[in-house]
C-alpha cells in the first residue's frame, strides 16, 4: 500500500500486508489495556511459577512479563506474527532426535530482522509511533497475546496451534504505541482430545496447559546445567538429545497435510538429519561451536550435548 495511510483500519491492514510481505504466515492484533483473558493467563503463570515447574528457568519469574507497559511505555497495540518452520523431512531412522525448532537458522535472528522492517515501516507511517520488537527471550507472555490477537489457541501442550498450519510455529511480537484494530481472539479446539498428555513419555504435562518443566526431556535436554540428567527423566529420553516433539508430533492438528516452510534460513542443516551417537562423541568443542553457530541450539553447550548423548539411546519403557 503506498502514500499516506488515512485511518487505524487502513494502518492496521497495511502492516498485516507488510508481515505477509516478510513472509510471516500469521498475523493478528491485539489491543491494550488487555482483556481479562490475559489477565487469567497470567494468574495461571503464577500458579505454574508457585508450583515451582519454572525448574531453574528463574527468569520466567520477571515481574516484567507481568505488565506490558514494563516493556514499552503507553503501549496501545499488539501485533503477532507466527512464522511456519515445518518441513516435511524426518530425520534419518539411525539418527539422534533433535527437536524441529533448531533444524535451522537462530529464528530469533530471523524474526526480529523482519519484525524490525515492519517497525521501521510503521515508523514512516505514523513518525510519532513508538515500537519494540519481543521475539522468545523478552519477558512477554507471547503465548496468551498471540491467541489474544487470534492466530492460533494454546493447546494442552502449551504451544500454540493454528487451524491451518498446526504448531510447528515460531512466535514474535511487535508491540507499539498506535491504535490498531484488533482481532477475534482464537478460541481452544483442543475439544476432548487429549492424545498430548497420553503421550508424553515422562508425564510432564500434569494436566491440561500445564507441563512441568522438572519432567519435561526438552527442559532437561537444553536448559538443565547439572552434570547428570536425572535417572528417572534418561530412562525415558529414548533418542531425544535437543529438544522433544512428542507432544505435537501426536497432535492431530499437525497429522494432516502442512505447508512447508518457504524460509530459505530455516531449511535444516544437514548434520541435523542424520547424527549418530559414535560421530557426534567424537566431535570437539571446536567443531561443535562451528556446527552451532548461528544456530538456537548453541544454547545447548557442547558438554551438555555429550552428557545427553550418553544419557539417551534408551529405549521408551
Ligand atoms: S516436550 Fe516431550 S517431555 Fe516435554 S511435555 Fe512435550 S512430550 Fe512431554
Ligand atoms: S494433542 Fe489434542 S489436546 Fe493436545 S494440543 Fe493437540 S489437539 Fe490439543
Amino acid at each position: 500500500m503506498r502514500g499516506a495511510i488515512n485511518n487505524q483500519k487502513e494502518l492496521s491492514q497495511a502492516l498485516k500486508a507488510e508481515a505477509q510481505k516478510e513472509g510471516f504466515n500469521l498475523v493478528g492484533i491485539a489491543t491494550v489495556p488487555e482483556s481479562s483473558r490475559i489477565k487469567l493467563r497470567n494468574a495461571s503463570l503464577q500458579r505454574w511459577l508457585d508450583a515451582g515447574h519454572q525448574a531453574n528457568m528463574n527468569w520466567m519469574r520477571s515481574p516484567k512479563r507481568k505488565t506490558i507497559n514494563n516493556l514499552l511505555k503507553n503501549v496501545k497495540s499488539v501485533i503477532s506474527v507466527g512464522l511456519n518452520y515445518y518441513i516435511d523431512i524426518k530425520q534419518s531412522p539411525d539418527s539422534l532426535l533433535i527437536a524441529r525448532y533448531g533444524w535451522g537458522k537462530d529464528y530469533h535472528k530471523v524474526i526480529e530482522k523482519k519484525l524490525k522492517k515492519i517497525g521501521k515501516w510503521l515508523e514512516i507511517k505514523r513518525p510519532k509511533c513508538k515500537w519494540r520488537v519481543c521475539v522468545d527471550s523478552s519477558p512477554l507472555l507471547e503465548k496468551a497475546w498471540a491467541e489474544e490477537a487470534g492466530i492460533g489457541w494454546i493447546g494442552k501442550h502449551s504451544n500454540i496451534i493454528n487451524q491451518n498450519i498446526g504448531s510447528w510455529v515460531f512466535l514474535g511480537h511487535l508491540i507499539c504505541t498506535e491504535n490498531l484494530e484488533p482481532d477475534i481472539p482464537a478460541k481452544s479446539l483442543c475439544g476432548e482430545c487429549k492424545k498430548c498428555i497420553e503421550a508424553c513419555p515422562t508425564g510432564a504435562i500434569q494436566e491440561p496447559f500445564v507441563v512441568n518443566s522438572n519432567n519435561c526431556l526438552a527442559y532437561h535436554t537444553i536448559e538443565n546445567r547439572d552434570e547428570k540428567i536425572p535417572t528417572f527423566i534418561a530412562k525415558k529420553m529414548g533418542p531425544w538429545i535437543a529438544g522433544c516433539d512428542i507432544c505435537q508430533e501426536v497432535c492431530p492438528w499437525n497429522k494432516k497435510t502442512l505447508p512447508n516452510t518457504e524460509e530459505p534460513e530455516l531449511q535444516p542443516k544437514e548434520w541435523i538429519l542424520d547424527l549418530t551417537a559414535d560421530k557426534a562423541l567424537s566431535w570437539s568443542d571446536e567443531t561443535w561451536k562451528n556446527k552451532l553457530s548461528q544456530s538456537a541450539l548453541k544454547r545447548i553447550k557442547p558438554w551438555m550435548w555429550r552428557r545427553n548423548i550418553k544419557a539417551s539411546n534408551k529405549t521408551y519403557t
